[in-house]
Protein backbone atom coordinates (compact mmCIF):
# COMPACT_ATOMS: atom_id res chain seq x y z
CA UNK A 1 0.00 0.00 0.00
CA UNK A 2 1.33 3.50 -0.79
CA UNK A 3 1.97 5.03 2.46
CA UNK A 4 -0.05 8.26 3.69
CA UNK A 5 2.66 11.40 4.83
CA UNK A 6 1.66 12.70 8.07
CA UNK A 7 2.67 16.20 6.42
CA UNK A 8 3.28 17.09 2.90
CA UNK A 9 4.19 20.91 2.54
CA UNK A 10 4.51 21.25 -1.33
CA UNK A 11 0.85 19.99 -1.88
CA UNK A 12 -0.71 22.99 -0.87
CA UNK A 13 1.31 25.56 -2.02
CA UNK A 14 2.08 23.71 -5.59
CA UNK A 15 -1.39 26.11 -7.34
CA UNK A 16 0.43 29.42 -5.96
CA UNK A 17 4.33 28.79 -6.22
CA UNK A 18 4.35 31.52 -10.09
CA UNK A 19 3.00 34.04 -7.32
CA UNK A 20 5.08 33.04 -4.64
CA UNK A 21 7.86 33.33 -6.95
CA UNK A 22 7.23 36.53 -8.28
CA UNK A 23 6.93 37.68 -4.67
CA UNK A 24 10.53 36.42 -4.10
CA UNK A 25 12.16 37.84 -7.45
CA UNK A 26 10.47 41.50 -6.33
CA UNK A 27 12.70 41.22 -3.15
CA UNK A 28 15.82 40.06 -5.08
CA UNK A 29 15.04 42.81 -7.19
CA UNK A 30 15.11 45.87 -4.62
CA UNK A 31 17.43 44.24 -2.19
CA UNK A 32 15.77 45.56 0.97
CA UNK A 33 16.18 42.08 2.88
CA UNK A 34 15.87 43.60 6.61
CA UNK A 35 12.69 45.25 7.26
CA UNK A 36 11.97 45.96 3.46
CA UNK A 37 8.31 47.23 2.17
CA UNK A 38 6.89 43.48 2.15
CA UNK A 39 7.15 43.85 6.07
CA UNK A 40 5.50 46.49 6.53
CA UNK A 41 2.37 45.41 4.11
CA UNK A 42 2.30 41.88 5.70
CA UNK A 43 1.83 43.20 8.87
CA UNK A 44 -0.90 44.95 7.78
CA UNK A 45 -2.61 42.21 5.80
CA UNK A 46 -1.79 40.26 8.84
CA UNK A 47 -2.90 42.38 11.66
CA UNK A 48 -6.67 43.50 9.42
CA UNK A 49 -7.02 39.25 9.18
CA UNK A 50 -6.97 39.54 12.80
CA UNK A 51 -8.77 42.41 13.70
CA UNK A 52 -6.26 44.14 15.68
CA UNK A 53 -4.65 47.50 14.93
CA UNK A 54 -0.90 46.80 15.60
CA UNK A 55 0.87 44.01 13.97
CA UNK A 56 4.72 43.64 14.34
CA UNK A 57 6.83 41.00 12.22
CA UNK A 58 9.76 38.92 14.32
CA UNK A 59 12.12 36.14 13.59
CA UNK A 60 10.08 33.29 15.23
CA UNK A 61 6.80 32.06 17.42
CA UNK A 62 9.25 32.17 20.01
CA UNK A 63 10.84 35.41 19.44
CA UNK A 64 7.32 36.80 19.60
CA UNK A 65 6.41 35.08 22.52
CA UNK A 66 9.39 36.26 24.65
CA UNK A 67 8.99 39.98 23.18
CA UNK A 68 5.21 40.36 23.99
CA UNK A 69 5.89 39.27 27.47
CA UNK A 70 9.06 41.62 27.95
CA UNK A 71 7.02 44.57 26.28
CA UNK A 72 3.89 43.90 28.50
CA UNK A 73 6.36 44.84 31.32
CA UNK A 74 6.93 41.08 33.12
CA UNK A 75 9.92 41.70 35.61
CA UNK A 76 11.53 39.35 37.11
CA UNK A 77 10.53 36.38 39.70
CA UNK A 78 7.31 37.54 38.09
CA UNK A 79 4.81 34.43 37.69
CA UNK A 80 3.29 33.66 34.93
CA UNK A 81 0.26 30.63 34.42
CA UNK A 82 0.12 28.47 31.78
CA UNK A 83 -0.24 25.09 30.35
CA UNK A 84 1.72 22.23 30.46
CA UNK A 85 0.48 20.69 27.56
CA UNK A 86 2.21 22.86 24.81
CA UNK A 87 5.54 22.99 22.92
CA UNK A 88 8.04 24.16 25.19
CA UNK A 89 8.49 27.34 23.24
CA UNK A 90 5.22 28.47 25.25
CA UNK A 91 7.34 28.24 28.73
CA UNK A 92 11.37 28.90 27.42
CA UNK A 93 9.41 32.35 26.86
CA UNK A 94 8.02 33.05 30.18
CA UNK A 95 11.87 32.21 31.67
CA UNK A 96 13.59 34.06 29.17
CA UNK A 97 11.31 36.95 29.51
CA UNK A 98 12.91 37.02 33.41
CA UNK A 99 9.32 35.41 34.47
CA UNK A 100 8.81 32.49 36.16
CA UNK A 101 6.85 29.59 34.95
CA UNK A 102 3.86 28.72 36.97
CA UNK A 103 1.33 25.53 35.26
CA UNK A 104 -2.10 24.81 36.02
CA UNK A 105 -4.14 21.79 34.26
CA UNK A 106 -6.30 21.56 31.51
CA UNK A 107 -9.86 21.52 30.55
CA UNK A 108 -9.96 17.41 29.61
CA UNK A 109 -12.78 17.81 27.05
CA UNK A 110 -11.09 20.65 24.65
CA UNK A 111 -7.00 20.18 26.35
CA UNK A 112 -6.41 23.48 26.51
CA UNK A 113 -5.76 25.96 29.96
CA UNK A 114 -8.92 25.60 32.82
CA UNK A 115 -9.80 29.28 34.25
CA UNK A 116 -10.49 27.57 37.49
CA UNK A 117 -7.36 25.67 37.53
CA UNK A 118 -5.86 29.32 36.75
CA UNK A 119 -7.63 31.00 39.62
CA UNK A 120 -6.12 27.98 41.88
CA UNK A 121 -2.55 28.84 40.41
CA UNK A 122 -2.64 32.58 41.45
CA UNK A 123 -0.24 34.52 43.84
CA UNK A 124 0.61 37.80 44.63
CA UNK A 125 2.95 37.39 42.36
CA UNK A 126 0.87 36.50 39.43
CA UNK A 127 1.24 38.96 36.74
CA UNK A 128 0.31 37.47 33.16
CA UNK A 129 -1.52 34.04 31.48
CA UNK A 130 -0.07 32.52 28.54
CA UNK A 131 -3.24 30.12 27.62
CA UNK A 132 -2.47 28.54 24.17
CA UNK A 133 -4.88 27.93 21.38
CA UNK A 134 -3.90 24.36 21.06
CA UNK A 135 -4.10 22.49 17.77
CA UNK A 136 -6.43 24.89 16.19
CA UNK A 137 -8.94 25.15 19.09
CA UNK A 138 -9.65 28.54 21.10
CA UNK A 139 -9.28 28.56 24.63
CA UNK A 140 -12.06 29.34 27.20
CA UNK A 141 -10.99 33.19 26.60
CA UNK A 142 -14.43 34.95 28.14
CA UNK A 143 -13.19 32.82 31.61
CA UNK A 144 -9.64 33.26 31.30
CA UNK A 145 -10.06 37.33 30.68
CA UNK A 146 -12.90 37.09 33.58
CA UNK A 147 -9.63 35.81 35.88
CA UNK A 148 -6.99 38.14 34.39
CA UNK A 149 -9.60 41.40 34.65
CA UNK A 150 -10.10 40.82 38.63
CA UNK A 151 -6.78 40.60 39.09
CA UNK A 152 -5.27 42.97 36.65
CA UNK A 153 -3.51 40.94 34.51
CA UNK A 154 -1.89 40.82 31.17
CA UNK A 155 -3.28 37.57 28.71
CA UNK A 156 -1.06 36.87 25.94
CA UNK A 157 -2.40 34.42 23.79
CA UNK A 158 -0.11 31.56 22.09
CA UNK A 159 -1.53 31.68 18.56
CA UNK A 160 0.79 29.39 16.98
CA UNK A 161 -1.56 26.42 16.38
CA UNK A 162 -4.81 29.05 15.59
CA UNK A 163 -4.11 31.21 12.73
CA UNK A 164 -7.70 31.99 11.54
CA UNK A 165 -9.57 30.79 14.29
CA UNK A 166 -12.97 32.13 15.67
CA UNK A 167 -14.14 32.90 18.82
CA UNK A 168 -17.76 33.94 19.30
CA UNK A 169 -17.12 35.93 15.84
CA UNK A 170 -13.55 37.52 16.85
CA UNK A 171 -10.58 35.94 15.25
CA UNK A 172 -8.10 34.74 17.73
CA UNK A 173 -5.59 37.32 18.27
CA UNK A 174 -7.66 40.08 18.87
CA UNK A 175 -8.97 38.54 22.15
CA UNK A 176 -6.30 39.03 25.05
CA UNK A 177 -3.90 41.89 25.55
CA UNK A 178 -1.33 40.56 22.72
CA UNK A 179 -1.56 37.70 20.42
CA UNK A 180 1.68 35.44 19.17
CA UNK A 181 1.80 34.06 15.49
CA UNK A 182 4.09 31.48 14.13
CA UNK A 183 4.48 31.17 10.90
CA UNK A 184 7.39 28.10 11.61
CA UNK A 185 6.76 26.48 7.73
CA UNK A 186 4.26 23.22 9.31
CA UNK A 187 1.44 25.94 11.08
CA UNK A 188 -1.30 26.95 9.21
CA UNK A 189 0.07 29.85 8.10
CA UNK A 190 3.85 28.88 7.03
CA UNK A 191 6.79 30.53 5.57
CA UNK A 192 9.95 29.01 3.79
CA UNK A 193 11.74 29.30 7.48
CA UNK A 194 11.48 31.07 10.61
CA UNK A 195 9.20 33.92 11.05
CA UNK A 196 6.55 34.95 13.82
CA UNK A 197 4.26 38.00 14.44
CA UNK A 198 2.95 40.31 17.62
CA UNK A 199 -0.07 41.67 17.60
CA UNK A 200 -2.01 44.28 19.61
CA UNK A 201 -4.72 46.74 20.33
CA UNK A 202 -2.40 48.13 22.85
CA UNK A 203 -0.20 50.75 21.27
CA UNK A 204 2.44 50.72 24.16
CA UNK A 205 2.85 47.04 23.69
CA UNK A 206 3.74 47.38 19.85
CA UNK A 207 5.63 50.02 20.31
CA UNK A 208 7.90 48.34 22.41
CA UNK A 209 8.32 45.20 20.58
CA UNK A 210 9.25 47.61 17.43
CA UNK A 211 12.11 48.95 19.39
CA UNK A 212 13.07 45.26 21.01
CA UNK A 213 12.84 43.40 17.84
CA UNK A 214 15.35 45.91 15.99
CA UNK A 215 18.07 46.42 18.79
CA UNK A 216 16.62 49.48 20.90
CA UNK A 217 17.13 51.28 17.70
CA UNK A 218 15.12 54.76 17.26
CA UNK A 219 16.98 55.97 14.15
CA UNK A 220 20.14 54.42 12.57
CA UNK A 221 23.06 54.18 15.59
CA UNK A 222 20.47 55.70 18.24
CA UNK A 223 19.25 53.00 20.55
CA UNK A 224 16.66 54.06 23.59
CA UNK A 225 17.50 50.48 24.96
CA UNK A 226 19.06 47.41 24.73
CA UNK A 227 17.49 44.90 22.62
CA UNK A 228 17.17 41.96 20.04
CA UNK A 229 17.75 41.11 16.16
CA UNK A 230 14.52 39.53 16.07
CA UNK A 231 13.08 40.78 13.05
CA UNK A 232 10.99 39.39 10.46
CA UNK A 233 12.99 38.33 7.26
CA UNK A 234 11.88 40.56 4.07
CA UNK A 235 12.13 37.23 1.84
CA UNK A 236 9.64 35.30 4.43
CA UNK A 237 7.50 38.19 4.34
CA UNK A 238 6.65 38.43 1.05
CA UNK A 239 6.17 34.65 0.29
CA UNK A 240 3.85 34.97 3.86
CA UNK A 241 2.06 37.95 1.93
CA UNK A 242 1.16 35.58 -0.85
CA UNK A 243 -0.07 32.59 1.09
CA UNK A 244 -2.28 34.70 3.55
CA UNK A 245 -4.57 34.89 1.04
CA UNK A 246 -4.97 31.26 1.13
CA UNK A 247 -5.44 31.14 4.30
CA UNK A 248 -9.12 30.69 4.49
CA UNK A 249 -9.38 28.50 2.11
CA UNK A 250 -6.36 26.38 3.54
CA UNK A 251 -8.31 26.22 7.22
CA UNK A 252 -11.54 25.21 4.88
CA UNK A 253 -9.97 22.42 3.74
CA UNK A 254 -8.75 21.46 7.07
CA UNK A 255 -12.18 21.70 8.77
CA UNK A 256 -13.96 19.58 5.44
CA UNK A 257 -11.11 16.99 6.19
CA UNK A 258 -11.77 16.80 9.99
CA UNK A 259 -15.85 16.24 9.15
CA UNK A 260 -14.79 13.67 6.79
CA UNK A 261 -12.70 11.79 10.24
CA UNK A 262 -15.06 12.15 12.66
CA UNK A 263 -17.90 11.12 10.30
CA UNK A 264 -15.93 8.10 9.73
CA UNK A 265 -14.93 8.09 12.96
CA UNK A 266 -17.83 8.01 15.03
CA UNK A 267 -18.82 5.20 17.38
CA UNK A 268 -15.53 3.44 17.82
CA UNK A 269 -14.87 4.70 21.47
CA UNK A 270 -12.28 6.96 20.65
CA UNK A 271 -12.32 10.55 21.50
CA UNK A 272 -12.69 12.59 19.10
CA UNK A 273 -11.54 16.60 18.76
CA UNK A 274 -14.64 18.93 19.52
CA UNK A 275 -15.23 22.21 18.89
CA UNK A 276 -16.08 24.86 21.59
CA UNK A 277 -19.96 26.21 20.96
CA UNK A 278 -19.68 29.74 19.14
CA UNK A 279 -16.31 29.03 18.10
CA UNK A 280 -14.35 27.72 15.26
CA UNK A 281 -11.20 24.96 14.55
CA UNK A 282 -8.83 25.27 12.51
CA UNK A 283 -7.40 22.18 12.71
CA UNK A 284 -3.27 22.58 12.63
CA UNK A 285 -3.93 19.01 14.41
CA UNK A 286 -6.51 16.79 13.80
CA UNK A 287 -5.59 14.55 17.66
CA UNK A 288 -7.51 11.69 18.42
CA UNK A 289 -7.42 10.23 22.18
CA UNK A 290 -7.41 6.95 22.97
CA UNK A 291 -6.23 4.42 25.69
CA UNK A 292 -4.87 1.84 23.31
CA UNK A 293 -2.38 4.87 21.63
CA UNK A 294 0.92 2.93 21.02
CA UNK A 295 -0.42 0.35 19.66
CA UNK A 296 -2.26 2.23 17.32
CA UNK A 297 0.28 4.37 16.66
CA UNK A 298 2.22 1.08 15.76
CA UNK A 299 -0.29 -0.52 13.79
CA UNK A 300 -0.39 2.96 11.79
CA UNK A 301 3.19 3.16 11.40
CA UNK A 302 3.17 -0.75 10.26
CA UNK A 303 0.65 -0.03 7.88
CA UNK A 304 3.07 3.65 6.15
CA UNK A 305 0.50 5.85 7.90
CA UNK A 306 1.82 8.86 9.53
CA UNK A 307 0.80 10.04 12.78
CA UNK A 308 2.79 11.76 15.45
CA UNK A 309 2.10 12.61 19.60
CA UNK A 310 1.29 16.21 20.58
CA UNK A 311 2.91 15.97 23.04
CA UNK A 312 4.33 12.66 25.12
CA UNK A 313 4.99 14.04 28.04
CA UNK A 314 3.96 17.45 29.24
CA UNK A 315 6.15 20.08 30.57
CA UNK A 316 5.69 19.95 34.00
CA UNK A 317 7.40 16.81 33.94
CA UNK A 318 10.03 17.26 31.71
CA UNK A 319 13.86 17.19 33.12
CA UNK A 320 14.10 20.94 31.97
CA UNK A 321 11.27 21.97 34.59
CA UNK A 322 12.67 19.42 37.12
CA UNK A 323 13.89 22.37 39.41
CA UNK A 324 9.94 22.94 39.89
CA UNK A 325 9.58 19.97 41.68
CA UNK A 326 6.44 18.51 40.10
CA UNK A 327 5.40 15.10 40.76
CA UNK A 328 2.66 12.49 38.68
CA UNK A 329 -0.04 13.43 39.80
CA UNK A 330 0.28 17.20 40.26
CA UNK A 331 -1.77 17.70 36.77
CA UNK A 332 -4.23 14.78 36.13
CA UNK A 333 -5.69 16.02 33.07
CA UNK A 334 -2.61 17.03 31.31
CA UNK A 335 -0.94 13.91 32.04
CA UNK A 336 -3.61 11.59 30.95
CA UNK A 337 -4.06 13.35 27.91
CA UNK A 338 0.15 12.81 27.06
CA UNK A 339 -0.63 9.16 27.18
CA UNK A 340 -3.89 8.89 24.69
CA UNK A 341 -3.18 11.82 21.95
CA UNK A 342 -2.54 10.57 18.33
CA UNK A 343 -2.67 13.24 15.57
CA UNK A 344 -3.67 11.67 12.19
CA UNK A 345 -2.54 13.10 8.81
CA UNK A 346 -4.90 16.33 7.76
CA UNK A 347 -3.25 19.27 6.03
CA UNK A 348 -4.43 21.11 2.81
CA UNK A 349 -3.72 18.74 0.00
CA UNK A 350 -4.35 15.47 1.70
CA UNK A 351 -6.56 13.45 -0.90
CA UNK A 352 -10.20 12.08 0.36
CA UNK A 353 -8.78 8.93 -0.57
CA UNK A 354 -6.10 8.94 1.73
CA UNK A 355 -8.07 10.50 4.14
CA UNK A 356 -10.36 7.44 3.84
CA UNK A 357 -7.29 4.95 4.07
CA UNK A 358 -6.32 6.70 7.52
CA UNK A 359 -10.05 6.09 8.41
CA UNK A 360 -10.26 2.78 7.68
CA UNK A 361 -7.03 1.57 9.35
CA UNK A 362 -8.17 2.97 12.64
CA UNK A 363 -11.69 1.13 12.30
CA UNK A 364 -9.62 -2.13 11.43
CA UNK A 365 -7.88 -1.00 14.22
CA UNK A 366 -10.68 -0.91 16.86
CA UNK A 367 -12.87 -3.71 15.42
CA UNK A 368 -10.08 -6.19 16.75
C1 LIG B 1 5.28 26.37 16.97
C2 LIG B 1 4.91 26.83 18.32
C3 LIG B 1 5.62 27.85 18.98
C4 LIG B 1 6.93 28.38 18.52
O1 LIG B 1 7.00 28.88 17.27
P1 LIG B 1 8.41 28.97 16.49
O2 LIG B 1 8.09 29.82 15.33
O3 LIG B 1 8.80 27.58 16.12
O4 LIG B 1 9.40 29.60 17.41
C5 LIG B 1 5.11 28.32 20.18
N1 LIG B 1 3.99 27.80 20.73
C6 LIG B 1 3.31 26.80 20.14
C7 LIG B 1 2.07 26.30 20.79
C8 LIG B 1 3.75 26.27 18.92
O5 LIG B 1 3.06 25.28 18.36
Amino acid sequence: MTNVPFLDLKRHERPIRTQIRKAIQTVLDHGSYILGPEVRSFEQAFGEYCGVPHALGVSSGSSALRLALLASGIQPGDEVITTPLTFIATTESITQAGGKVVFADIDPETLTLSPTAVEKALSLKTKAILPVHLYGQTCDMDGLMDVAKAHNLTVIEDAAQAHGALYKGRKVGSLGHAACFSFFPTKNLGGYGDGGMVVTSDKAIADRVTLLRNHGRTEHYRHAVEGYNERLDTLQAAVLEVKLKSLDRWNKERGRLAALYIKQLKGLGLSLPTTRAQSTHVYHLFTIRSRERDRLREQLTNENIGCAVHYPEPLHLQEAYRYLNHKPGDFPHAERAAQEVLSLPLFPGLKTAEALRVANAVKEFFKK
